[in-house]
């Protein structure tokens, strides 16, 4: 029996991060690999009490089939939350969400013909090449530097059904896009009528300031505008929202009814109560504090292993330094002599659309401790060393 399989198919890869953390469960690995929370600042009382409080008092709501749109009171929920941030959004506009991938995946189906352009940066989240990738687009690389999209590059986006951009600490590379270059940004985007999806899953995880007002509140009638509880609360919920002018809705919500009918109520619900508890007042800088220390513990050991032909910058928040090789290393030649010495990271070649950079590499901060950050950043410089 042969199976004949979807075109489509052809453009799915594995995920090169999911292979590594394969990997990286062998017991005593030190992974700077993946991008998980740190477990350890879960509000795990808060969700059992919240679940408690759900099964008490709406079990069967909450076990019956629900709205495609999500529940009201936490879309209400998240219109409040993002006019905190300058947005000015209707309950009506928010879409909750299997997780802000979902998210993704829903923008794509709805945006996205085979073969037409949908402008990247440089690097950018490899999920999001996956989740597009799938409808077959023409990828267009915007020209990039250390605060994210040149204004004048979008010009090559031009026609392009929209650009991604992660203005907030970018995953891969830690970048922040400042409030001068976002105001540049909507101003040529909207000159060249190019639409614009903004994934925003780390803006709370600010470390020493907090970031400008989102592109969505520049633009509202040209941004879509991606959420997650991932980072603030627990990734294994999945839940997270999307934010989409209102001639965006309808087939959003056709493509989110085909996709899942609804993102689970039951969590829906817990998160609501747990939010309403005002429990995020008090766990975000917990969560915040926690970071920061390890991002200044991973400075350190940068600062004290590495040799000063790498070049890295400090995120001013998120989960993740990127690291520039001397030119000519290959990070992924390197990734299974650091396995094999006790540390994964990620080559940095997965988070380009095109013309990938051999040479860079990620690390994640939040999940490590202090002190297997300081260890697994001298085994990677030992690693360099011994390739060099
Ligand atoms: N966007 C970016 C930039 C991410 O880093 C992630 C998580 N790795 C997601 C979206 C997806 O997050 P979730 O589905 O958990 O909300």
């Amino acid at each position: 029996m042969t199976w004949q399989m979807a075109r489509r198919t052809a453009r799915m890869n594995p995920s090169s991060i999911r292979e590594i953390l394969k990997v990286t469960e062998r017991p005593g690995i030190i992974s700077l690999a993946g991008g998980l929370p740190a477990a350890e600042a879960f509000p795990v009382e808060a969700m059992r009490d919240a679940s408690a409080r759900v099964l008490r008092d709406t079990p069967r709501e909450a076990l019956q089939y629900a709205a495609s749109e999500g529940l009201p009171g936490l879309r209400e929920w998240v219109a409040a939350h993002l006019a905190e941030s300058g947005m000015r959004v209707d309950a009506s506009q928010v879409l909750i969400t299997s997780g802000s991938q979902q998210g993704l995946d829903l923008l794509g189906k709805v945006l996205i013909d085979a073969g037409s352009a949908v402008a990247v940066e440089s690097p950018t989240y490899l999920g999001a090449l996956q989740a597009f990738g799938v409808f077959e687009p023409e990828w267009v690389t915007v020209p990039c530097d250390s605060e994210g999209p040149l204004p004048e590059g979008l010009a090559r986006a031009r026609g392009a059904r929209f650009l991604y951009a992660l203005p907030n600490f970018q995953n891969p590379s830690g970048r922040l896009i400042g409030a001068a270059r976002r105001q540049g940004l909507v101003a040529a985007a909207s000159q060249l009528g190019l639409p614009i999806v903004e994934d925003n899953p780390y803006g709370d995880l600010w470390y020493d300031a907090p970031p400008p007002p989102p592109l969505a509140a520049l633009w509202p009638e040209g941004v879509a505008y991606l959420g997650s509880f991932s980072k603030v609360l627990a990734p294994g919920l999945r839940l997270g929202y999307l934010v989409a002018p209102p001639e965006l809705m309808p087939k959003l919500l056709q493509a989110k009814q085909a996709a899942d009918l609804h993102t689970p109520g039951f969590n829906q619900r817990m998160v609501l109560e747990v939010l309403r508890t005002g429990l995020l007042a008090e766990h975000v800088p917990a969560i915040r504090a926690r970071y920061r220390a390890r991002r200044d513990a991973m400075a350190q050991a940068l600062r004290s292993h590495l040799p000063d032909t790498c070049r890295w910058e400090l995120p001013q928040g998120g989960m993740f330094f990127w690291v520039q090789l001397p030119a000519g290393c290959d990070a992924s030649a390197l990734l299974p002599k650091a396995v094999a010495r006790g540390m994964a990271f990620v080559p940095g070649s997965a988070f380009f659309a095109e013309g990938a950079s051999e040479s860079s590499l990620r690390l994640s901060f939040v999940t490590a401790t202090p002190e297997q950050i300081e260890l697994g950043v001298r085994m990677l410089a030992e690693t360099l060393k011994e390739a060099s």
